[in-house]
């Protein structure tokens, strides 16, 4: 998504876990807590994944994403199909989304990613890109002439 900004991934934390549970050090309800407004979430707002469950190996994980910001007001919390996102990012300025993948078999669930998606984005993230592209290129251009310069 074009706003998409300020990314964390949680996926070294998930393989940690998983670590854990495979060595058997944290048990399977500790890791299968989906609670019922999770797994009623996934069922309504979820995207379908070809990840397999890492824990139960018989279904495929669901995305759910939730949707948190002041200018949400009352929808703030509430989870979202992905299709929706970028109409809210082209209507509001900024609102964080947490990306939560569960199993709708045996309840395993992991936070897969948040960032902040909104139009904020798209002066920021233009301007950035440019003054980098121009710099590296002027730097560039400079080895190649020192290059040349040395040669002769
Ligand atoms: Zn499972």
């Amino acid at each position: 998504m074009r706003t998409q900004r300020r990314i964390v991934d949680y996926s070294l934390q998930r393989r940690a876990l998983l670590r854990e549970f495979y060595a058997g050090r944290v048990g399977t309800y500790e890791v299968c807590d989906a609670s019922p407004y999770l797994k009623n979430a996934a069922r309504f707002h979820g995207e379908p994944t070809e990840v397999r469950c890492p824990v139960c190996r018989r279904e495929n994980v669901t995305l759910v994403h939730y949707i948190y910001g002041d200018e949400l007001k009352q929808s703030a919390g509430q989870a979202r199909k992905r299709a929706e996102l970028p109409v809210l990012a082209m209507t509001l300025r900024e609102f964080q989304v947490y990306v939560v993948e569960v199993c709708r078999g045996c309840d395993w669930n992991h936070l897969v990613e948040q960032y902040v998606l909104g139009r904020d984005g798209l002066a920021v993230e233009e301007g950035g890109d440019g003054a980098v592209s121009a710099s590296a290129a002027a730097g560039a251009a400079g080895a190649t002439k020192r290059r040349h310069e040395a040669g002769r």
